[in-house]
């Protein structure tokens, strides 16, 4: 239904942008606070079978946050797995920063 489309358009553009604005060096605070918010989302994502799916995505592959691009390129390969699952193209996760901070070089 559109609004599980708008719902994960409005989400990914967060969950992305906070990828973008992540320390290069987080503290083990920030890392905490990722990773917390990723399994609060995981359990509060109001799409149910979305939510399901992501909460065994996190238990096969858990957050990875020490750094700005370790977390970006994780949150891509979480992005590409429901692309995947919904027959969307996969995203080059080299490209992630390009298209979430410093924009297209083109
Ligand atoms: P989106 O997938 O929303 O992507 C938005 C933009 O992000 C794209 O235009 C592209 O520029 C960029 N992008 C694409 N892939 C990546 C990537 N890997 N890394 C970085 N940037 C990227 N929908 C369902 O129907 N079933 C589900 O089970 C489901 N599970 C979801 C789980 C989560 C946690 C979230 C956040 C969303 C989920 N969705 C699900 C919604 C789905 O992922 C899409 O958001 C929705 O279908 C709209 O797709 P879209 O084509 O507009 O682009």
């Amino acid at each position: 239904p559109a609004d599980v489309e708008t719902l994960g358009r409005g989400t990914w553009t967060l969950l992305h942008t906070i990828a973008a604005q992540y320390p290069t060096q987080p503290t083990l605070g920030q890392q905490a606070d990722v990773r917390g918010f990723i399994g609060s989302l995981s359990r509060l994502y109001p799409c149910w079978v979305c939510a399901e799916d992501f909460q065994k995505f996190l238990a096969k592959s858990p957050v990875l946050a020490t750094s700005r691009d370790e977390f970006g390129r994780w949150l891509c390969a979480a992005h590409n797995e429901v692309n995947e699952k919904l027959g969307k193209p996969q995203f080059d996760c080299n490209l992630w920063e390009e298209r979430w901070r410093t924009g297209w070089k083109d």
